[in-house]
């Protein structure tokens, strides 16, 4: 199935450092790929993630860039100087190093400190990083899983989301191309064809296989 959806996936458009992908899921709130990597882009050339120099920022630059990224600049504002804090403050200025030199465990609460990041924006980072081959899905990707019929969707999105990484782990391989090309090409999937209003059946790839869970391989 992840090869069905490969070829829509963009892994090139990911960062892969882990500072990076936190603030690619906080620069812009609501808004769509390209104006998110426009910003990103922007951001990248006048502040730079460097958490120091994003501490130092002048307030009114990071308000006017901010206000390019959708609703609530402020807290926007707000978000990046906590992380850039965070990363001063509990990692000695290194994120990425941090990461790498924690137990599992501890790698993913602490990225669960940072704005915005949960179960699954932590599992991102360690998988997109190389911190760890951990599988991760965001809602896109779940929803595509579901309606596939891999896993029944349960009464909370924490319970769901674990029943759905239950499926990777069981019926996935346990290697990083192979996790990141299911994320992007599951999410990809999900927000052209198997959308969360109406999924547009016909023209999917995966059609013959949808509803027959039984035969169905990832
Ligand atoms: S056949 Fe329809 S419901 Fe099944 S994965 Fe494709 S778009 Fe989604």
């Amino acid at each position: 199935m992840v090869a069905v959806l490969r070829s829509g996936a963009r892994r090139d458009a990911v960062p892969s450092d882990p500072l990076r992908l936190i603030f690619w899921e906080n620069i812009g709130y609501l808004i769509d790929d390209d104006r998110r990597q426009r910003l990103f882009e922007t951001f990248e050339a006048t502040v730079g993630f460097n958490p120091a120099a994003i501490i130092a920022a002048d307030g009114a630059a990071l308000l006017a860039m901010a206000k390019q990224g959708g609703m609530r600049p402020e807290t926007r504002v707000e978000r990046w100087r906590t992380i850039a804090r965070i990363v001063m403050e509990k990692c000695d200025g290194d994120l990425n190093a941090a990461l790498r030199a924690l137990p599992l465990v501890k790698a993913r609460a602490l990225l669960k400190t940072f704005p915005v990041i949960g179960d699954p924006g932590a599992d991102k980072v360690l998988l997109f990083s190389g911190v760890a081959a951990k599988p991760c899905l965001e809602s896109n990707g779940l929803r595509v899983l579901a309606r596939l019929g891999l896993f029944a969707e349960q009464a909370s999105y924490p319970a769901s989301y674990n029943a759905a990484i239950t499926v990777l782990v069981n019926r996935g391989q346990a290697d990083r191309q192979w996790l990141m090309d299911a994320y992007l090409g599951l999410r990809e999937h999900g927000k052209t064809l198997c959308k969360r209003g109406e999924p547009n059946c016909v023209p999917c790839p995966l059609d013959t296989v949808c509803g027959h869970v039984a035969v169905a391989a990832l």
